[in-house]
Formats: C-alpha cells, structure tokens, sequence
C-alpha cells in the first residue's frame, strides 16, 4: 500500500510527515473523505468545493489545483487496487517552527492521500441490521461547519458510544436539540411521514451525502423539512438513520436504549438507501 505525501507515492508504512507539521502541533489541517465505488470517486466535485471551502475559511494555501488533486486521488486509489472503499485528503498549513501565529513568509501546505478498500458485502449486511446511537452533548468549536482533523470531541463522543454499545454519536446542543452524529449527519422521519434534518446554518458539518440525498427525496416528492429536531423528537420518530460518505444511508433503531419505530430499520430509510446506492453507482 501507498501514500501520497508531499509531492510523491510513498509505502504507506514509511510515509511520514515532519513533527512540526502544523496538522501535528495544532490539528491545522483539514480533510476530505471520497467514497470509491466501482474504482470511481463518488461526488468528487462536491467534495472538492468543501476542501476548497474549508481552506478558504481557514486563510489555508490549496497544495495544488484541483485539476492535479483529482489526478493524485485517482492514482492513489488505482495504486492501493480500491475498487470500493475510500480516498483520504488531508492538507495542512504545513511545517515550521511551533507558534501559534500563521508562518510568514507561509509555510508549503502538505498534502497526505491515502486510500483503502472495503467490503462493500460486508458493509452492506452490517448496515441494513441498524445501529445503536447514544445521545451525549456537542462539546466542539464554534466553526464545525469546516471539515478539519480537531475531531477529539468526536473521538471522545464515538468511544463514549462504543462503551456503550452504541456505532455512533448524537452531539446535542444545550437546547436539547440533536445538531449531527460524530462523523455523520442525523435523520428522523416523524410519524406524519416527513423527513427532517438539522439545516446546515453553522451548526453542523455541511455533508455531500446529505446533500445528495436531499435533492433525491425532493426528486421523489417526499415531505422533508430542514429544522432542527430534539433528542424527544426523534424517540417518537418513525424512523431514523445517518448519512456520510462512506456507509450512505445508514438506518438507526436504537437512541440511548429506547427502540426507534418497531426496533427494526424503517422502510423508507432502506429505500433511500437502495437509492443513494443507485445514485452513487451512476455518478460513479
Ligand atoms: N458530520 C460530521 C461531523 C462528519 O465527520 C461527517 C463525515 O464524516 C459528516 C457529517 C457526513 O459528511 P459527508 O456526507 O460529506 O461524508
């Protein structure tokens, strides 16, 4: 297996970037994460702008135009033979001397590409049983709408959930409201039958697969409403799932241990999920 970094392939396991990379000393760096399906970067263009989003927010230098980015994406995944799995972009404010003001003259951003593969079958089985969340409160910065690497609250809230037999995290705002999952958006549907999602207003990470799927279910007429909804809410929710890149729809049937629905993923949630499936394999 190769990585890519700083200009060249690398074995993964020798590839290395210096201690005083800026991502190292103070998570300065930001990230992306492609899914792969059928060896085709699934919502490159999306997931593009966000990266370019995120460094521009953060005054952050682009290691190189897209047009080159996509060509190290693809060959990193041709490299690591991924047909289905994931391409891992990370670029940081790169290496000087720790301080916390920005280096000037800038420092050159590094680049780290990485990729792996995934048992899609394995996956798809492990997803369509439904997962366990737990609800534990949004403890982050006050700017998750950009995707950077300062994920130790999400560390903490994604092992708060696993000792609790729990695959993902519900960050809840001191309104009692639900803002997204540790590495996922969050989804209910009521009992009337409407979607709902937290808007993307600063609150929450804007995801490509959500947004994906919310022009699909506008596509298919459903009732969806981008609000915010409390942790009450979705116990009483018909069903519920998450969204991110790499597991697409994912249905939850359990929140801190009360059943969502009949305790069984929702059947509009694996419909979705069969078509997000669809979508992806087209884009793909
Ligand atoms: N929210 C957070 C905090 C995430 O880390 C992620 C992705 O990992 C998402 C949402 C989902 O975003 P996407 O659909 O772009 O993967």
């Amino acid at each position: 297996r190769v990585a890519w970094v700083n200009g060249r392939f690398r074995p993964r396991q020798r590839a290395a970037i210096p201690i005083d990379d800026r991502a190292v000393l103070f998570a300065d760096s930001v990230y992306e994460v492609c899914e792969v399906f059928g060896g085709a970067l699934v919502d490159l263009t999306a997931h593009l702008d966000r990266l370019d989003r995120s460094l521009r927010e953060l005054a952050m230098a682009a290691p190189m135009g897209r047009r080159a980015l996509t060509v190290v994406m693809r060959e990193t995944a041709r490299r690591n033979r991924v047909r289905d799995g994931m391409v891992y972009v990370q670029v940081s404010r790169g290496a000087a001397p720790r301080d916390f003001l920005f280096p000037d003259p800038p420092a050159k951003p590094t680049l780290i590409v990485t990729a792996r593969s995934i048992d899609r079958a394995a996956a798809e089985a492990r997803a369509v049983q439904g997962m366990a969340v737990i609800t534990t409160p949004d403890i982050r910065w006050g700017r998750v709408d950009i995707k950077t690497t300062g994920l130790l609250p999400n560390v903490l809230a994604k092992e708060a959930a696993r000792l609790r037999g729990a695959r993902e995290a519900w960050l809840t705002d001191r309104d009692g409201f639900i803002t997204e999952g540790g590495s996922s958006n969050a989804w209910i549907i009521t009992q009337a039958g409407v979607l709902v999602t937290r808007p993307a207003d600063g609150g929450i990470l804007r995801g490509v697969t959500r947004g994906t799927l919310l022009r699909l279910v506008q596509e298919m007429g459903l009732p969806v409403e981008e609000r915010a909804f409390t942790r009450a809410e979705a116990l009483a929710a018909r069903e519920a799932f998450v969204t991110a890149a790499t597991t697409l729809v994912a249905p939850v049937i359990r929140i801190d241990d009360e059943a969502i629905g009949d305790g069984r993923p929702g059947a509009l949630t694996l419909e979705l999920r069969r078509r997000l499936h669809d979508v992806a394999e087209m884009a793909a």
